[in-house]
């Protein structure tokens, strides 16, 4: 469903994405791990159309990014994306937070947005707060509100930036149970974690990344068994 070709990225002189080619079928959960500027987060805003890349191609069920930037519109209706900082509206309740997109972007009626809006909130267990503002709610209550709102505008892709890092370990448990619960509906999730336990149990595949490159890729299991370069077994074994 996802099919990254020989993807480029520059900042300036820098070259942070050095030719990735990654391919995701239907359901699979990726992690990508590796190192603070690998970059990571770099890939996933590519995915989703944040950045633009200077070659290579995306295709995302069916829709193909260039570095053109054709393609942009398409695909970014299919990929939904949660970061590290919920970036809720305030002054607007959660079931509003959620509604939002889907009446601006899609217009979809009043009355059709707020069922769905329902349905995604019971999906991260907080369909009983629609009424709640942002701030009454602790962070992974508003974490789960952020994959709700992104559920709503019903993506064929999630992808998650370090979405418990700034959270405490039990509020990052309660996200990381929601995200689990995705993986098991048969979601397909591409997720940049410091997780490395939730990586090895969720992920079908890991990802590891070193200076813009995929280092290695191997199912989960194998892959923390027996990383194959120096790289990818310092970095496991710094624990990080
Ligand atoms: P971290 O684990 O710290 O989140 P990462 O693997 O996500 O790291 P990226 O954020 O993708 O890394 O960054 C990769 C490289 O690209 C870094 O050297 C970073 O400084 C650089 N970079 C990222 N965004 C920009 C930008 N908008 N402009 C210039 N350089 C950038
Ligand atoms: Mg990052």
């Amino acid at each position: 469903i996802v099919e990254i070709d020989n993807i480029t990225k520059k900042f300036g002189d820098v070259q942070v994405l050095n030719g990735i080619s990654l391919s995701v079928e239907r359901g699979q959960v990726i992690a990508i791990i590796g190192r603070s500027g690998s970059g990571k987060s770099t890939m996933l805003r590519c995915i989703n159309g944040l950045e633009m890349i200077n070659s290579g191609s995306i295709k995302v069920a069916g829709h193909t990014l260039t570095a053109n930037g054709s393609g942009l519109i398409e695909l970014r209706k299919d990929v939904g994306m949660v970061f590290q900082s919920y970036n809720l509206f305030p002054h607007l309740t959660v079931e509003e937070n959620v509604m939002l997109s889907p009446r601006i972007v899609k217009k979809v009626p009043t009355e059709k947005a707020r069922e769905t809006a329902i349905k995604v909130l019971t999906q991260v267990g907080l369909d009983h707060r629609r009424d709640a503002y942002p701030e009454q709610l602790s962070g992974g209550q508003q974490q789960r509100v952020a994959i709700a709102r992104s559920l709503a505008m019903e993506p064929q892709v999630m992808l998650f930036d370090e979405v418990t890092s700034a959270l405490d370990p039990e509020l990052t448990q309660e996200v990381l149970v929601v995200m689990e619960e995705l993986a098991r509906a048969g979601m397909t999730m591409l997720l940049v974690t410091h997780e490395m336990e939730f990586a090895r149990n969720m992920a079908d595949i890991t990802v590891f990344m070193h200076e813009g490159k995929i280092w290695e890729a191997a199912p989960s299991e194998a892959f923390f068994a027996s990383p194959q370069t120096p790289e990818a077994r310092q970095f496991i074994g710094a624990g990080k």
